[in-house]
């Protein structure tokens, strides 16, 4: 049956057969608050099976509707009236975990379904497991499509009743004003003031400020407000837990790396080098100390001008490191290059007594070097 459901349904029903629904009892579990209540009475566990036998009066309504259904349905559908009277007993049944006498039956082969239904367990066919011997009961009395009417049955368990229980439930969760929230309030109330009474243990110094939340503030506050408050903070105490045993290790924490950040943006104040700022005969020359005025900036310059303070368009590409250069766009590095050249060439004509008129090798084609392209 499940091959002809779509994906949603099938993933549906498998989380119905193996328990996996979320239910409160299973997000307890992954939950740091640990909460189970259910949302529609005082009972603590909200499990699978609860749902069913939940007093609220909606609850209660859904379950008799559905059961209801399910025999108007049953009938419509030709089933046995016999066997599908037992079959909504042993729902009953599981709903109430009890078994079904099957004494009282007269047919062989339904007092076996039923029993057979009863060793699996009553509980157990809400889920979508039912004894294979449903058919043959069915078989007994009608020898038409009993695959057809299985099939039906459940069908109906997930389609008519779960869908219709479980519909309810989250309407009472999330539309009504209900014991889950409520105990889901006082929890998180319970949690702030722990964190007032001990936040000079679990949080740093500068965060302490955030768990001071008076009485009459916390009554004030909303529950998702609460919820909030009470992530920041559990955030806050696990980066301060990980900071103290980055320091009894010796390590150093991310807050003693910032502190690094006023001496770096000290750097911008730093003169440029003697050697750029040497006068140089050849006008060229000037050029060996990039200008990146005229140059586009790339993201990255921005950025890091933003982070660290350093105008890496005014930094000649001496300091710059190897990985910075890489970043740069391509003309700016080949220009570099062409007057680390002409330095070399110049210094070398100098040695050699030759003028400094003499034009470098690299413009010999008297056609002047080209300026930076024009930025898109
Ligand atoms: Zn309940």
């Amino acid at each position: 049956m499940r091959r002809k459901q779509k994906f949603n349904e099938q993933v549906r029903t498998m989380k119905v057969m193996h328990g996996w629904l979320p239910v409160k009892h299973n997000l307890g579990k992954h939950t740091k608050d640990g909460i189970t209540q259910c949302p529609g009475c005082p009972c603590e566990e909200e499990t699978f099976l609860h749902m069913y036998e939940c007093p609220h009066p909606l609850m209660q309504q859904a379950v008799t509707d559905a059961l209801e259904q399910i025999h108007k349905l049953g009938c419509a559908a030709k089933i046995p009236r016999i066997v599908l009277d037992k079959f909504i007993q042993c729902i009953e049944a599981g709903i109430n975990g009890s078994k079904v006498d099957s004494t009282t039956t007269g047919s062989l082969s339904l007092r076996k379904a039923v029993e057979h239904q009863n060793e699996i367990g009553n509980d157990k066919l809400l889920q979508g497991f039912l004894a294979k011997t449903w058919a043959d009961a069915i078989g007994e009395w009608t020898k038409d499509k009993t695959q057809h009417k299985i099939t039906f049955l459940l069908r109906q368990l997930w389609d008519t009743l779960f869908t219709r229980v479980w519909d309810t439930r989250n309407f009472i969760l999330h539309h009504t004003p209900n014991c889950y929230r409520a105990t889901e309030g006082l929890n998180l109330a319970e949690r702030l003031r722990w964190y007032r009474e001990n936040k000079n243990e679990v949080l740093a110094q500068s965060d302490r400020r955030l768990a001071e939340h008076d009485e009459a503030e916390i009554e004030r506050m909303g529950r998702l407000t609460k919820r909030k408050w009470v992530r920041q903070l559990d955030k806050l105490r696990d980066i301060y837990r990980q900071e103290c045993k980055q320091l009894e290790k010796g390590q150093s924490s991310v807050r003693q790396f910032l502190t690094v950040l006023p001496n770096v943006a000290t750097v911008r104040e730093v003169p440029r080098t003697a050697k750029s700022n040497v006068k140089r005969p050849n006008r060229r020359f000037k050029q060996s100390t990039l200008s990146f005025k005229t140059a586009p900036q790339s993201e990255h310059t921005s950025s890091l001008k933003q982070r660290t303070g350093i105008d890496v368009s005014k930094l000649p590409l001496s300091q710059m490191s190897q990985w910075m250069q890489k970043k740069l766009p391509k003309w700016i590095r080949d220009r570099v290059k062409k007057s680390e050249n002409r330095k070399v060439y110049t210094y070398q004509a100098k040695v050699e007594g030759v003028g400094e008129a003499t034009p470098p090798p690299p413009n010999q084609g008297g056609s002047p070097p080209r300026g930076p392209p024009e930025p898109d």
